[in-house]
This record gives structure tokens, C-alpha cells and sequence, in this order.
């Protein structure tokens, strides 16, 4: 067993976990009962961890790319509106892909 990714809350933990097995790669998440529904306790008690140490790399790799990309847009990415066009934008763009106006600050 080997730790792969410190989550924040429990839904994203599982998110990563989920990620992980549709990989091919057995994750657990361990320690959401200590964070569901209390809100207030130690952010890093919940954390996603493989079965199988030897696909540790592969997580690793792979978790660096989901991070940095669908996970990144689930969580904090906010899609935007064009001022110019109205069309409705991804939060992972910083230009509008129609008429080229960029995003407004
Ligand atoms: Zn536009």
C-alpha cells in the first residue's frame, strides 16, 4: 500500500480513486469517516492509496495529468461568457474560440 494523493474532502478523494480504477490501477480511500460531516477536522486525514505498489509510478504519472487537467476544471475552473459573441466557455480557456476576445479579468 502506498499513499498516492492527499485530498482535501472526501468527494474529491473518491473522484481521484475512481480515476484511479478506471485506469486499471485498485485505490482506497482512507480516512472519510473522519472528515464526512464535521467540516472542521485536519484537511490532510483523507487520502487515496493503491493496493498495488508496483503500478506507483504509473499513478503518480497519471494523477498528474488528471490533476492538472478534467480535475482542475471539475473543481475550480468556472466557465466563462464572451463579452463580445455570448458563447459559453470552458473555465480552462483563456480566449474565446470563436471570435478570439480574451477572457475578461
Ligand atoms: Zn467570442
Amino acid at each position: 500500500m502506498k499513499q498516492v494523493h492527499a485530498a482535501r474532502h472526501a468527494p474529491e478523494a473518491h473522484l481521484v480513486k475512481g480515476f484511479l480504477e478506471s485506469n486499471g490501477i485498485a485505490a482506497v480511500v482512507r480516512g472519510e469517516y473522519l472528515t464526512s460531516g464535521w467540516g472542521e477536522l485536519p484537511v490532510d486525514v483523507c487520502s487515496v492509496w493503491i493496493e498495488d505498489d508496483r503500478q506507483y509510478d504509473r499513478a503518480q504519472a497519471l494523477l498528474l495529468a488528471f490533476l492538472r487537467g478534467d480535475f482542475a476544471r471539475e473543481f475550480r475552473g468556472q466557465g466563462w461568457r464572451c463579452p463580445k459573441c455570448g458563447e459559453q466557455l470552458e473555465g480552462q480557456f483563456t480566449q474565446c474560440w470563436k471570435c478570439g476576445t480574451r477572457r475578461p479579468a
